[in-house]
């Protein structure tokens, strides 16, 4: 517990001086995209040519969990189970057989402590291990890294998924409730690329509700962790590698995922699962800078937390949502765009929470290209 304090990136910052020391520098700011998306030596789109049933997307993560044990490249994968009491919560676990790592497959969209179970590798003197996280977790375990000899004699592999609007336990089944019509036959959720969340339900069936549509009370910035409105690395740029889907086209009947190869392990990580994969390269015009703008003056004004009352009514009813969530899907930004848009409208977001929640702990957490982003919409730092 105590080692996770020391270590947890809410203590030391978001990448900065650990970006540099996994890649020798850290990111430009003379590049956009780098910027944004963080270090990488590849990016394309893809999908597994056989999807694996019920994996979140089409299951390039288990898949290479699961190639990456098979081959011998490492013992055991540390990543979560889902809890076996609530469909959407996890437990951590260290999986150490095939059927294990299959398990580990799909979103349990709560806070999670993964990286529990390197106690138990460490107990059991694994040598090689595949990790798999979201960012906050990756930052931890670099920091591990680099403190404790035993993690730095194991040869660790990482795979990071993006990750943002995370929710705690006690909080999520309120949350889905004032979202979907059948909380509870709700099996898989995401916020997607057309403006709408998509929930599947255990008929099959996808019920689509528009983000505009949503209950006025749900965009209280209360209701996500504060350490999730702090946070500066949604897609997870200290992992080798980082498989999504933000930037992927949106297309019925596939599912098709973001991939960004960051190091030469990533690199290994991938290789193992290459001939499984259909590939697309990004599409998408990179502008954006009007849709951004024109939400930033609403996110910065809510992020103030003047407001104290929120309405359990739709902020729009659902038809109309559902009219201008077309609209914006077809006329805005799309595939690297629609991520372009996506990372800036959560770092303005994070940053005005930071700055009006946490004002002293802005020069701890704020990576510097955070701040350069800023000024490119002439927000005030
Ligand atoms: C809360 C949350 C928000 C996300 N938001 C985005 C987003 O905005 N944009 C985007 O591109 N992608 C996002 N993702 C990632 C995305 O949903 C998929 O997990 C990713 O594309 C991998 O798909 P897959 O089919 O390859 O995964 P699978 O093969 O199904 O494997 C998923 C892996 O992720 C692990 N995992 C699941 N939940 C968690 C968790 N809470 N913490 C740590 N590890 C976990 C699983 O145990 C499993 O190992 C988010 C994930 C979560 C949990």
């Amino acid at each position: 517990m105590q080692e996770s304090i020391q270590s947890c990136v809410f203590k030391n910052g978001w990448l900065g001086k650990r970006e540099k020391t996994l890649f020798g520098r850290e990111r430009t700011l003379d590049n956009p995209e780098e910027m944004r998306f963080g270090i990488a030596l590849e990016r394309f789109t893809a999908q597994l040519e056989h999807p694996l049933p019920d994996a979140q997307w089409s299951g390039i993560i288990t898949n290479i969990a699961r190639k990456a044990f098979d081959t011998g490249m490492v013992d055991g994968v540390v990543t979560l189970h889902r809890s076996g009491e609530d469909h959407f919560f996890s437990k951590p676990v260290l999986a150490l057989t095939p059927e294990e790592i299959y398990q580990s497959r799909g979103n349990k969209p709560v806070l999670s402590p993964v990286l529990k179970s390197l106690q138990a590798a460490f107990s059991k003197k694994l040598k090689k291990i595949l990790v798999i996280g979201a960012a906050c977790h990756i930052h931890t375990l670099r920091d591990f890294q680099e403190r404790f000899p035993y993690l730095r004699d194991m040869d660790i592999y990482t795979v990071g998924i993006p990750c943002v609007d995370n929710v705690q336990r006690n909080r999520f089944h309120w949350i889905l409730e004032r979202i979907s019509r059948s909380p509870d036959t709700a099996r898989h959720m995401e916020f997607m690329q057309d403006f709408r969340i998509h929930i599947k339900h255990t008929d099959g069936s996808i019920e689509k509700v528009p983000f505009l549509s949503l209950p006025e009370e749900l965009s209280n910035p209360n209701i996500f962790p504060e350490s999730c409105m702090s946070c500066f690395d949604y897609l997870n740029s200290l992992s080798d590698i980082t498989v999504g889907y933000l930037a992927a086209r949106l297309l019925p009947d596939q599912n098709r995922q973001w991939v960004i190869v960051r190091t030469k392990k990533g690199k290994k990580l991938l290789d193992l699962v290459n001939d499984e994969l259909k590939r697309f390269p990004e599409h998408g015009g990179w502008d954006c800078k009007k849709f951004v703008q024109g939400t930033a003056d609403r996110i910065i004004e809510s992020m103030k937390g003047l407001k104290t009352a929120y309405s359990p009514d739709r902020k729009i009813p659902l038809w109309l949502g559902q009219v201008i969530s077309w609209l914006l899907y077809t006329t805005g930004p799309k595939g690297i765009g629609f991520a372009h848009y996506s990372v800036d409208f959560h770092l303005i977001r994070h940053y005005y929470f930071v700055k009006y929640q946490y004002p002293e702990q802005l020069a701890v957490l704020v990576p510097r290209h955070v701040r350069s982003i800023l000024r490119e919409y002439d927000l005030p730092l």
